[in-house]
């Protein structure tokens, strides 16, 4: 027996998305428009969406934010999931791309959950704030510019409920985070942000190998 993970995940992803992954025409469709932009790789993963999806199912989420929308494929995933009546927060600053996204939560039916803020997120969240929209979410999820994840992480902190979720992407960042070679600000943000959350006891917290690296926290 070990104590860490013996799987090869990379020769097993295959299987996994053969055998796990439940997609859909629309879903193939954004992977494959989205494809075709050079940032392409800032797409969360299929298994991820699905995922994701299960964890907006488990806790019940009816209202939610989104840090980063980029073409729409997590809110997409995110608010299918949702009851008719949920609510999505959306935040991003680009239009070309949330473009996209408003097209695909057309066609999927999920517009009328979504709310689409264009502007920098940390102004959305700060009125909301001062708003008194405390505790009244129950999920984020945070993927956007890797040296604000510290802010979003605190306004967010304020904005759901105790028990509520907080979902980190790219908490790996392809391995860079744990290769002292590498000291650009993003990896340096993201490196920092796993010392922070490890010792941060307002939250419990796990770090997935799913993807790029997801760490779920839990608000206590
Ligand atoms: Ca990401």
């Amino acid at each position: 027996m070990s104590n860490s993970s013996t799987l090869d995940l990379k020769s097993l992803y295959g299987y996994l998305l053969d055998h796990s992954l439940r997609d859909d025409p629309l879903l193939q469709q954004l992977r494959e428009e989205t494809a075709r932009d050079p940032l392409a790789r800032m797409q969360i993963a299929p298994e991820q969406g699905q995922f994701m999806a299960l964890l907006v199912k488990l806790i019940g989420a009816k209202n939610i934010i989104e840090v980063g929308t980029f073409t729409g494929y997590s809110s997409l995933c995110m608010a299918r999931a949702l009851p008719e009546n949920g609510y999505l927060l959306c935040c991003d600053i680009d239009e070309q791309w949330t473009d996209i996204a408003r097209r695909y939560w057309e066609q999927a039916g999920v517009a009328h959950k979504i709310e689409l803020q264009l502007a920098p997120a940390a102004d959305t969240l700060q009125a909301r704030i001062d708003a008194g929209h405390h505790d009244r979410f129950d999920l984020a999820f945070i993927d956007a510019d890797k040296e604000n994840y510290g802010r979003y992480y605190e306004q967010c902190l304020q904005l759901i409920r105790p028990n509520g979720l907080i979902i980190f992407d790219n908490m790996l960042w392809s391995g860079r985070v744990a290769d002292p070679g590498v000291n650009d600000t993003d990896t340096r943000a993201l490196r920092e942000m796993n010392k922070f959350l490890l010792n941060d006891q307002r939250v419990d917290i796990s770090l997935l190998p799913m993807a790029d690296g997801i760490t779920l926290a839990r608000k206590r």
